[in-house]
């Protein structure tokens, strides 16, 4: 059974999941990113209002009391990851900059001619570019592991393709197109076992998966916050202490010095490190309430709830007998599909004549497309507030599509 509704309303919490005449809007693109919940909203409201304030400097009360807002919000993110301390969460601007982050300082530093760092077919272009250009300015190979035939890394694969030369696994947690998970665990033993380090984007698993940092035994972890209900603007990097504190500076400038002399500069510890210039304050207030939300409600509930939807819909676009379906039956909320004769960017135009939202095109995945052999395909993700009406207005929207093409 679906685990969340109809009896928990949760749409009730999110405005935006109403069309401007106050219809219901089919929302279906939460994998690009998530509608957020009201208490969100107010947070961020409260934090840019009645409560703002720079952090770390002013000698204020306001100040002091923001500063502890955001330092709150470092111990609450470190609390949802299982991590072993605040000082291992790194606030950063999103999953992108964070992967961009641990590629231009420890990437450069520790990659040379000859090191070998494994991607896979599925990855978002977020973990694949940077690491191309760390390759490129350090003679380091990019070796790509490749997919089972249902579309999830193949860790056999994954087995066979590392060696005494792979420093780095990154991997995709779970798929953005195609909703695959990954074993995690599985991935973390193989790096290790030929000493490799292991970087995992969790994008689209922080939002429906119980993260343990220790569980999974992963070296660096990166989420973005607009995609667990939280605001734009923020994102997280989890790296193991001993790690963060061998890597250099980043980006210079405030916060992120112990003393600047024109003699030579030293650098505060990790996690401010890491964090130079004036903080995203209010999206780090923001991102708490989005957590406190999502706890709440479990993760692994809202995974239950999520992949349950996907395999309704997947029953239902199979039964159409004019789709093709990509990826695996077992999906964390995520379908990618092909409606046979149109365009999947038709058929998005078509659905948003009826309040449905899906997104059509490559998802920022083009190695996956080529992989799959088709130019984009037309996704339907969920979130915690989706719902069967969502899936039969898609259903409607595509029968009327297959009508009007005929
Ligand atoms: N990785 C995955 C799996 C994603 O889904 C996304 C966002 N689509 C990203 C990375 C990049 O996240 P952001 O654009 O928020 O930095």
């Amino acid at each position: 059974a679906v685990i969340l509704s109809p009896d928990a309303d949760k749409k009730a919490d999110f405005p935006g999941l109403l069309t401007p005449e106050g219809a219901p809007w089919h929302y279906l693109d939460t994998a690009a990113t998530a509608q957020k919940p009201q208490a969100v909203i107010d947070a961020i409201s409260r934090a840019l209002g009645k409560d703002y304030a720079t952090v770390h400097r002013g000698v204020y009360a306001r100040s002091a009391q923001m500063t502890q807002g955001y330092e709150a919000a470092r111990d609450r993110v470190a609390r949802f990851m299982g991590a072993k301390s605040a000082d291992e969460i790194v606030f950063v601007r999103g999953a992108t900059e964070a992967i961009n982050l641990v590629a231009a300082t420890w990437g450069m530093t520790r990659l040379s001619a000859g090191d070998r760092i494994v991607l896979s077919v599925l990855e978002h272009h977020s973990n694949i570019v940077p690491w191309q250009m760390v390759a490129e300015r350090t003679g380091a190979q990019i070796d790509v592991c490749p997919l089972t035939d249902d579309g999830r890394i193949d860790l056999g694969a994954l087995e066979a393709l590392i060696g005494p030369r792979t420093r780095l696994v990154s991997l995709a947690h779970v798929s953005n197109v195609l909703g695959s998970v990954l074993d995690a665990r599985k991935a973390a033993d193989l790096a290790h076992s030929v000493g490799a380090k292991i970087m995992l984007d969790g994008c689209q698993a922080a939002p429906r998966m119980i993260l343990d940092m220790a569980a999974l035994d992963c070296d660096f972890y990166a989420f973005s916050g607009h995609k667990i209900y939280g605001p734009t603007g923020i994102g997280v990097l989890w790296a193991r202490e001993e790690l963060l504190e061998s890597m250099p500076p980043w980006q210079g400038g405030g916060a992120m010095i112990d003393k600047v002399s024109f003699q030579g500069t030293t650098y505060a510890p990790p996690p401010q490190r890491f964090e130079a210039g004036t903080p995203m304050i209010t999206e780090a207030i923001a991102l708490h309430a989005a957590i406190d939300y999502v706890d709440a409600l479990g993760p692994d509930r809202l995974f239950a709830h999520e992949a349950e939807l996907a395999r309704k819909l997947r029953e239902e676009l199979r039964r159409t007998n004019a789709v093709t379906l990509f990826g695996p039956e077992e999906s964390a909320g995520i379908v990618s599909f092909a409606l046979e004769g149109v365009h999947p960017h038709d058929l998005g135009t078509i659905l948003d004549e009826e309040n449905v939202a899906i997104r059509a095109g490559h998802h920022c995945a083009q190695p996956l497309m080529e992989h799959l052999g088709v130019p984009a395909t037309a996704r339907a993700s969920f979130g915690l507030y989706s719902d069967e009406n969502d899936i039969a207005a898609l259903m409607r929207g595509i029968e009327r599509t297959r009508r009007i093409f005929g």
